[in-house]
């Protein structure tokens, strides 16, 4: 189900519980700010998933309330990921679904990374 992006943060959101460990996930990335790990349902050769370590529901929630020290080490933990997953050369593409319209499904902020083959158009359809 989507999510409204609007709500408070819920802690025992999937991510979190990743984040604290309770669930595995096949991590490939951790430092200060972020993780990132293998979608479990994954859509391209190569799909990661990149999250902050902060309680943030979403893009909007992030960029108002994180501080500088967050946004910037989450925004280098995904271009390092990319980078350490040698993706910069072929290509990725990131996503963040935010809100209903975006089916945000996870009520955690996080980034997909996409690579591994043509990823095609940048939408899949009007309807979608
Ligand atoms: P959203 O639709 O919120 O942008 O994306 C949520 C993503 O989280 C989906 O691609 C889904 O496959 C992934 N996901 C949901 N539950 C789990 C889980 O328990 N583990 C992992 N690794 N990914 C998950």
């Amino acid at each position: 189900m989507p999510i409204d992006a609007t709500l408070p943060y819920d802690d025992q959101n999937i991510f979190a519980r990743i984040l604290r460990g309770e669930i595995p996930a096949k991590r490939v990335y951790e430092d200060d700010f972020a993780i990132a790990f293998h979608d479990i349902n994954p859509q391209a050769p190569t799909h990661l998933l990149v999250i902050p370590r902060g309680r943030y529901v979403s893009w909007d929630d992030f960029s108002a309330r994180a501080s500088d020290a967050e946004i910037a080490g989450f925004v280098r933990a995904v271009g390092a990921v990319a980078r350490a997953a040698g993706l910069v050369v072929p290509g990725y593409r990131l996503l963040a679904n935010t809100g209903p319209d975006s089916h945000q499904e996870v009520p955690h902020l996080h980034v997909h990374l996409f690579a591994g083959r043509k990823l095609g158009p940048m939408l899949a359809g009007r309807d979608g």
